[in-house]
């Protein structure tokens, strides 16, 4: 399957951009604000809470970090002013920081401080591992400043991540754990699906015993039955501990948690930079090529269902 998933991921490029926006349709709420926080609407509906994610990466020039910021601070305003259960979710690589890490700083502090405002959470994506340092760096900066409502995501692949959870418990943070999406090189990154699956465990109950907020992002059984079985360890009841996913996939599996009276979170990716956004994604990792595509033709040939 990983050589087909490879194979897939390589021919992106020349599939038609329709085909690509009909694909993402599915993963993304639309270019504008409205469609977004109309998603957002709909998932309040079902019971689930959202993160808006405002796409725009590997931004090198500041007018354009200016502008996802810009665009931040709008959204937020918005929520608020519909008093909607979402907060957002914001990509250091988006504010600019590999050219200006100042800067990046600075419009993330402007978009907490917005949020703050409004009663709202920020978190902060985590990338790939250039970025590692810098982002835990600019995280503790906010919170040393007072900035209550921001949050960090660790990644489970990572072999150094116990020990960067560890480096964060005086902060009691607020933790988004995930296996991380981005392939890195294997000195400092797990492989096996198992050893990660492990490590998140690992991960998350550390978090949990020190007392963070912990929220489990994951489309995994294995993870999601591990992560109740945490909570029902700790005598955490439903709705003490998040289960975070992703826009269109799993749906199945969102609405039973939300039936079970869990606590869920859906990522809501929306903007302009939707086909460069999945064509990147789909790319760095072929898996989600692979996930993607049999859906797609799950969809065309009527064999397969919009979602599990
Ligand atoms: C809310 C949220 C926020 C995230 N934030 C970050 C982040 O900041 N940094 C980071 O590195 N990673 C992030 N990720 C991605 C994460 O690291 C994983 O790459 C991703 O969640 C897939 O891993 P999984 O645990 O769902 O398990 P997998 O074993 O990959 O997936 C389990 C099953 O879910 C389905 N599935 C999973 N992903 C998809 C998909 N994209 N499309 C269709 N079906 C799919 C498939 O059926 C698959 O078999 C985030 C994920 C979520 C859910």
């Amino acid at each position: 399957m990983r050589i087909l998933d490879r194979l897939i991921a390589r021919s992106l490029p020349v599939f038609p951009r329709f085909l690509v926006r009909w694909v993402a349709s599915q993963y993304i709420a639309g270019e504008d604000p409205a469609a977004a926080l109309d998603t957002v609407e709909r998932l309040s509906r079902h019971g689930a809470r959202a993160t808006l994610d405002l796409l725009g990466e590997e931004v090198t020039e500041s007018g354009q970090a200016r502008e996802i910021a810009q665009g931040y601070r709008e959204v937020l305003s918005a929520i608020g002013g519909r008093n909607l259960p979402s907060g957002v979710s914001v990509k250091l690589s988006g504010l600019g920081v590999r050219r200006d890490p100042e800067l990046a700083r600075g419009l993330l502090g402007e978009i907490v401080a917005a949020a703050r405002e409004v009663r709202r959470f920020v978190r902060i994506d985590m990338e790939d591992s250039t970025l590692t340092d810098t982002t835990l760096s600019i995280y503790r900066g906010l919170r040393e400043d007072g900035f209550a409502n921001v949050g960090i995501v660790l990644q489970a692949c990572l072999r150094r991540t116990l020990e960067d959870a560890a480096s964060l418990a005086d902060l009691r943070p607020d933790v988004r754990v995930v296996k991380g999406i981005y392939v890195e090189p294997e000195a400092i990154s797990l492989r096996d699906p198992e050893a990660i699956r492990e490590s998140y465990v690992r991960l998350l109950d550390f978090l949990v015993d020190k007392g963070c907020r912990a929220a489990a992002a994951t489309h995994d059984g294995k993870l999601i039955f591990a992560t109740k079985e945490i909570m029902r360890r700790r005598g955490i009841t439903p709705g003490g501990l998040e289960f975070q996913m992703l826009l269109g996939v799993r749906e199945r599996l969102r609405d039973a948690l939300l039936a079970a009276g869990q606590r869920v979170r859906i990522y809501v990716p929306f903007g302009k930079l939707w086909y460069e956004y999945s064509l990147r994604r789909l790319r760095e990792n072929p898996a989600v090529a692979g996930h993607v595509t049999r859906q797609l033709f799950g969809r065309i040939f009527g064999f397969g269902r919009r979602s599990r």
